[in-house]
Protein backbone atom coordinates (compact mmCIF):
# COMPACT_ATOMS: atom_id res chain seq x y z
CA UNK A 1 0.00 0.00 0.00
CA UNK A 2 1.85 3.42 -0.89
CA UNK A 3 0.30 6.62 -1.23
CA UNK A 4 2.77 7.94 -3.61
CA UNK A 5 1.32 9.55 -6.87
CA UNK A 6 1.60 8.37 -10.62
CA UNK A 7 3.00 10.63 -12.82
CA UNK A 8 -0.61 10.45 -14.70
CA UNK A 9 -1.92 12.40 -11.63
CA UNK A 10 0.61 15.87 -11.93
CA UNK A 11 -0.99 18.92 -13.50
CA UNK A 12 1.32 21.79 -14.26
CA UNK A 13 0.17 25.51 -14.22
CA UNK A 14 1.50 29.28 -14.84
CA UNK A 15 3.72 29.85 -12.13
CA UNK A 16 2.70 33.56 -12.80
CA UNK A 17 -1.07 33.32 -12.27
CA UNK A 18 -1.66 29.37 -11.58
CA UNK A 19 -3.92 29.21 -14.76
CA UNK A 20 -3.77 25.21 -15.46
CA UNK A 21 -1.49 24.34 -18.62
CA UNK A 22 -1.26 20.57 -18.82
CA UNK A 23 -0.76 17.22 -17.44
CA UNK A 24 1.95 15.00 -16.75
CA UNK A 25 0.38 12.67 -19.70
CA UNK A 26 1.11 16.10 -21.66
CA UNK A 27 4.97 15.69 -21.11
CA UNK A 28 7.00 14.30 -24.04
CA UNK A 29 10.16 14.75 -22.34
CA UNK A 30 11.68 16.60 -19.04
CA UNK A 31 15.48 16.61 -20.04
CA UNK A 32 15.85 19.50 -22.15
CA UNK A 33 17.40 22.84 -21.55
CA UNK A 34 16.06 26.02 -21.94
CA UNK A 35 16.80 29.58 -21.29
CA UNK A 36 16.65 29.22 -17.82
CA UNK A 37 17.56 25.58 -17.32
CA UNK A 38 15.68 22.18 -17.08
CA UNK A 39 12.36 22.28 -19.28
CA UNK A 40 9.73 20.02 -19.76
CA UNK A 41 8.60 19.19 -23.93
CA UNK A 42 4.63 19.01 -23.65
CA UNK A 43 2.25 18.06 -26.25
CA UNK A 44 -1.21 20.34 -26.50
CA UNK A 45 -1.29 22.64 -23.92
CA UNK A 46 -3.83 25.13 -22.72
CA UNK A 47 -4.29 28.57 -21.91
CA UNK A 48 -1.10 29.15 -24.02
CA UNK A 49 -0.62 31.99 -26.54
CA UNK A 50 1.81 33.24 -29.13
CA UNK A 51 3.95 36.17 -28.26
CA UNK A 52 6.11 36.41 -31.60
CA UNK A 53 6.55 35.22 -35.25
CA UNK A 54 8.62 32.48 -36.40
CA UNK A 55 11.92 32.82 -36.22
CA UNK A 56 15.17 30.98 -37.07
CA UNK A 57 17.30 29.75 -33.74
CA UNK A 58 20.35 27.66 -33.37
CA UNK A 59 19.93 25.53 -30.31
CA UNK A 60 22.46 22.81 -29.07
CA UNK A 61 20.88 20.47 -30.73
CA UNK A 62 20.85 21.97 -34.28
CA UNK A 63 18.62 25.00 -35.77
CA UNK A 64 14.91 25.55 -35.13
CA UNK A 65 11.85 27.35 -36.25
CA UNK A 66 10.44 28.72 -33.50
CA UNK A 67 7.59 31.11 -32.03
CA UNK A 68 7.98 32.39 -28.26
CA UNK A 69 4.86 31.18 -26.63
CA UNK A 70 3.25 33.30 -22.98
CA UNK A 71 0.89 32.93 -20.54
CA UNK A 72 -2.59 33.35 -22.11
CA UNK A 73 -3.94 34.87 -18.47
CA UNK A 74 -1.11 36.79 -16.83
CA UNK A 75 1.16 37.19 -20.19
CA UNK A 76 3.82 35.63 -18.78
CA UNK A 77 6.95 34.21 -21.48
CA UNK A 78 6.95 30.36 -20.80
CA UNK A 79 9.16 29.02 -23.40
CA UNK A 80 8.73 28.41 -27.07
CA UNK A 81 6.48 26.37 -29.64
CA UNK A 82 8.62 23.76 -32.36
CA UNK A 83 7.79 25.08 -35.95
CA UNK A 84 10.15 22.78 -37.36
CA UNK A 85 13.34 21.23 -36.26
CA UNK A 86 16.02 20.92 -39.11
CA UNK A 87 18.07 17.84 -37.65
CA UNK A 88 16.42 14.47 -38.40
CA UNK A 89 16.95 13.19 -34.90
CA UNK A 90 14.93 16.29 -33.52
CA UNK A 91 11.71 16.23 -35.75
CA UNK A 92 9.84 14.89 -32.78
CA UNK A 93 10.31 18.47 -31.32
CA UNK A 94 8.19 19.39 -34.10
CA UNK A 95 4.48 20.39 -33.00
CA UNK A 96 5.37 20.73 -29.63
CA UNK A 97 5.98 23.14 -26.67
CA UNK A 98 9.05 23.80 -24.52
CA UNK A 99 8.30 25.16 -21.24
CA UNK A 100 10.93 26.21 -18.76
CA UNK A 101 9.99 24.10 -15.81
CA UNK A 102 11.19 27.30 -13.57
CA UNK A 103 7.93 29.22 -14.34
CA UNK A 104 5.52 26.55 -13.80
CA UNK A 105 3.70 25.33 -10.05
CA UNK A 106 2.86 21.96 -9.63
CA UNK A 107 -1.09 21.20 -8.89
CA UNK A 108 -2.44 18.44 -7.64
CA UNK A 109 -6.18 18.50 -5.83
CA UNK A 110 -6.50 15.13 -4.85
CA UNK A 111 -3.01 14.67 -2.71
CA UNK A 112 -1.63 15.40 0.35
CA UNK A 113 0.85 18.47 -0.40
CA UNK A 114 3.82 16.64 1.27
CA UNK A 115 3.80 14.03 -1.04
CA UNK A 116 3.18 15.71 -3.85
CA UNK A 117 6.56 18.68 -3.12
CA UNK A 118 8.38 15.58 -2.47
CA UNK A 119 8.17 14.25 -5.98
CA UNK A 120 8.39 17.40 -7.86
CA UNK A 121 11.24 17.78 -6.29
CA UNK A 122 13.05 14.93 -7.85
ZN1 LIG B 1 -0.08 33.19 -16.16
Amino acid sequence: MSDALTPQEMAFACGGCETPLFQSKDIITTILSGAMGKSLLVRNPTNIAFSSGEKEIRLTTGMHRTRDIECLTCHKPLGWYYVKAYEADQKFKEGAYLIEKALLVPVKPQAAPSVFSFLWKQ
